[in-house]
């Protein structure tokens, strides 16, 4: 390769949920984003219906969640049920998150994508360029280099034109799914996760409001399982498992599909958008980051959709990868703190892709008699609640040792409403979403000269609930009930949401800034003294 090349200081290949997510994080960043996608235009079709309270966060960091909020249902609760209408496990979606988001939300993915893919075109450093494969990569020291075959998608299949184009980058990001070219050429192995069944899954378009005594949820029915759920306020539906005998091309059939879903729906009610049976998997990159490029999404893990994570896993990656590829990109920070990529999201994917692999297993069970033994293992109370959602263990985390630290690193970090100067509202709208110290005082003017010009390095945010320096209105009481509970002084959040760690009672913050300054491998010559 070599040649005629245009320069980005991202290239991204695909453009799916997950790319899109990631374009705009880079793009809001300031960086010179590539983005080359296969397809001619967005994916038109639903997949993911379900996301929670973090990836509203993300998605309002990027300005997309107001658009995708005028279709989104907030849905109280994921109900798992056997065939005699009795519950096994009911999944509580009622509660407020700690992100400033409802729990859960059921959406229609072509929505969703409209709105993130809005929310990319609103920045001019991004470049989305539709009908371009990536066929090869190649890396030198300090670049990398994609080459495209442009393609048109056709009744027949996919067909290369013929035409080519080279594009540089600093990094690349691999967000192109479960068949990812970036993996694969990268010579990334997937590891298999334990799970493969195949499933229908049949879309459709509600012609008039539509209410069910069951909503959304799970039926454990061995002669064949299913699930039912409303895709935000328009859409709905309806997965049933591909039992053994069946011709996969006839149950795809209009008329097989009708008669599925004859107890809920008929023609006069909706309109069936699409029909198609998934082999649900799961599986891991065994490595996320190849020199120069880093996996994202799909591209990384694949998970059974029994939880609702899979797209949302792949969410919390690009918000993830994003603020640490602004640190390398303005030469703030190592290249080497890119491999905490891996170290930290595979841990948490795979805990939240065992839970799915889990719940598919009680939904796949298709023995009548290993299904009657499961109902009576929920109903003694033998089955033991699905383990809390998984936070970052390791990673760019504080090492402290007291109860503050215990109580939050690696956790999600609040967001509530704030009043400044500025105005009131959700306070990532209004100080900024990035990097936040969260203190019951003012604890900055006190700390030493380099602790200050750090946090001015990382732009951090003040949410400062006594009077001085980043002074806030707690308007709802969220920070310092939060503090109050964590027993904190003060708690530092990452910009992807997660707390690196929090200053202790007795601290001064010194301590906790110093060892950010090394976790992140900062190069500043002044935060080097
Ligand atoms: C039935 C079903 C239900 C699901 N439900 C949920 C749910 O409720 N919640 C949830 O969070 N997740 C869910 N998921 C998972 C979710 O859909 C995926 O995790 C998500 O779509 C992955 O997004 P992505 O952007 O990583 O990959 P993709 O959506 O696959 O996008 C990858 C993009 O890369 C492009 N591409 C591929 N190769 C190339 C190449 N060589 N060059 C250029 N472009 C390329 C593709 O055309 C595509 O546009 C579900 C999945 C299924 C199948």
């Amino acid at each position: 390769m070599g040649g005629d090349t245009e320069h980005f200081d991202v290239v991204q290949v695909g453009f799916g949920p997950v790319g899109q997510v990631s374009a705009a994080a880079l793009g809001r960043l300031g960086h010179r984003v590539g983005v080359f996608e296969r397809f001619g235009g967005l994916y038109a079709l639903p997949r993911a219906g379900h996301v929670d309270h973090e990836v509203m966060r993300g998605f309002q960091s990027i300005g997309a969640v107001e658009k995708m909020l005028d279709d989104a249902f907030r849905c109280s609760k994921y109900s798992w049920r056997n065939q005699h209408a009795q519950t096994l496990l009911d999944i509580d979606w009622s509660y407020d998150g700690i992100s400033g988001w409802a729990s859960d939300y059921l959406i229609y993915q072509p929505y969703v994508e409209d709105a993130l893919n809005q929310a990319v075109r609103r920045q001019p450093s991004v470049a989305v360029h539709h009908g371009w494969s990536a066929v090869g990569v190649e890396q030198g020291d300090d670049w990398v280099e994609v080459e495209l075959a442009q393609g048109v998608l056709e009744e027949t299949g996919y067909r290369l034109t013929g035409e080519r184009r080279r594009v540089r980058g600093r990094y690349l990001v691999g967000a192109d799914g479960a068949n990812s070219v970036v993996r694969s050429l990268s010579g990334i192995a997937m590891v298999d996760r334990g799970f493969n069944e195949q499933w229908l899954v049949t879309d459709f378009r509600q012609k008039m409001p539509l209410h069910f005594e069951f909503d959304n949820g799970q039926i454990c029915d061995p002669t064949r399982p299913m699930c039912l759920f409303q895709l935000g306020q328009t859409h709905r539906r309806f997965e049933f498992m591909v039992m053994p005998g069946d011709d996969v091309a006839e149950i795809t059939s209009p008329d097989r599909v009708w008669s599925l879903v004859s107890r809920w729906l008929t023609p006069e009610q909706a309109e069936l958008i699409r029909a198609t049976v998934y082999t649900f998997r799961s599986a891991s990159a065994e490595q996320w980051r190849s020199g120069r490029s880093l996996l994202i999404g799909d591209a990384a893990h694949l998970m059974p959709p029994f939880l609702g994570q899979g797209m949302s896993s792949g969410v919390r990656d690009a918000i993830e990868l994003a603020w640490k590829l602004d640190l390398v990109l303005n030469g703030k920070a190592s290249d080497r703190l890119l491999d905490t990529h891996m170290i930290e999201r595979r841990p948490h994917v795979d805990a939240i892709t065992d839970q799915a692999v889990a719940l598919g297993k009680v939904s796949c069970t298709i023995d009548p008699v290993a299904a009657a033994a499961r109902d009576q293992a929920f109903f003694s109370g033998n089955v033991p609640p699905p383990p809390p959602f998984p936070i970052l263990e390791a990673g760019v985390l504080d090492d402290g040792s007291g109860p503050a630290n215990a109580a939050v690193r690696g956790r999600l970090g609040p967001q509530g409403i704030i009043r400044t100067d500025a105005g009131e509202g959700l306070a990532d709208d209004v100080i900024g979403s990035g990097w936040q110290l969260i203190s019951r005082r003012d604890i900055v003017s006190s700390a030493q000269p380099r602790t200050r010009d750090i946090l001015k390095e990382l732009d951090v945010r003040l949410l400062n609930m006594g009077e001085g320096a980043g002074r806030v209105s707690d308007v709802n009481g969220t920070y310092t009930a939060y503090l109050d509970d964590a027993q904190a002084l003060a708690v530092l959040v990452r910009p992807d949401f997660y707390v690196y760690g929090a200053v202790e009672a007795d601290e001064p913050l010194d301590r906790l800034v110093d060892g950010l300054a090394a976790k992140l491998m900062l190069r500043e010559p002044a935060v080097q003294a």
